[in-house]
């Protein structure tokens, strides 16, 4: 997969990139059969927002993350993803996380989770060949709901994205996430917007209106108390709002 990355997203000649020159592959198993649509993130995010989209520009390049996809083969879509999404959806329905918390085996699933949109943002991003800006930047909303992408201020050099995108790939396949489990920190929110934003390899934050849940989690980072880390969560949330 990394190879495959580097031969067809990476690699440059004379300064210049190089067309992909191989066909799609699942940029989760690698197969090369039954290449479907995988979407960053899942459409049930959005729901009670039905015309919810979001654009970031980027370098002057605009992409509507909603429509925004990367190849899956049609076993992984099922197996990997479709189920992890469902569980998922299970855990947030008709939940109070102020007044019935997760569990620690419902926090690891919520884990891998984010962990797969951080990987599927990656892998996206090196594959449209995005230009990743030196500093934050704020974006307009062009719908009725904020959006704040933080693609930072990493000097990417090829190394340097392929070595994130191993870490990434080593992270998803530790099963246990017993070391993290105090670097995700759940919110109950009252927002009505939807609101997201993520720094790939660092954190990621999600809001989701329907359940009145929101989420920060820290990829890399780990804490001794889930009390240091929704302080350091909060820091950061304040810094972008
Ligand atoms: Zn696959």
């Amino acid at each position: 997969m990394i190879d495959y990355i580097d031969r067809n997203h990476v690699l440059r000649e004379n300064d210049k990139a190089v067309k992909p020159s191989e066909s799609k592959i699942c940029m989760f198993c690698g197969s090369n059969e039954n290449i479907t649509k995988e979407h960053m993130i899942p459409r049930w995010v959005f729901s009670g927002s039905t015309n919810a989209f979001f654009t970031v520009n980027l370098n002057g390049l605009d992409q509507s993350y909603n429509k925004a996809t990367i190849p899956a083969c049609a076993k992984c879509n099922a197996e990997l993803l479709n189920d992890l999404e469902k569980t998922i959806q299970g855990l947030f329905e008709n939940r109070d996380v102020s007044t019935d918390p997760f569990e620690w085996n419902e926090t690891q699933y919520i884990i891998r989770w984010l962990e797969l949109i951080d990987y599927k943002f990656q892998i996206f991003n090196i594959t449209r060949k995005f230009l990743v800006p030196k500093n934050a930047e704020k974006v307009d909303y062009l719908m009725d709901f904020p959006l704040y992408m933080l693609l930072q201020n990493k000097d990417y050099s090829p190394f340097q994205v392929l070595s994130a995108i191993r870490r990434s790939l080593k992270r998803l396949s530790v099963a246990k996430k017993y070391n993290h489990l105090n670097s995700l920190v759940v919110f109950k929110t009252s927002n009505k917007g939807f609101h997201f934003f993520h720094t790939i390899d660092e954190f990621i934050f999600l809001e989701f209106p329907k359940h009145q849940i929101a989420l920060f989690y820290f990829f890399k980072q780990e804490f001794e108390t889930t009390g240091e880390a929704h302080d350091a969560a909060m820091e950061i949330i304040k810094k972008v709002y």
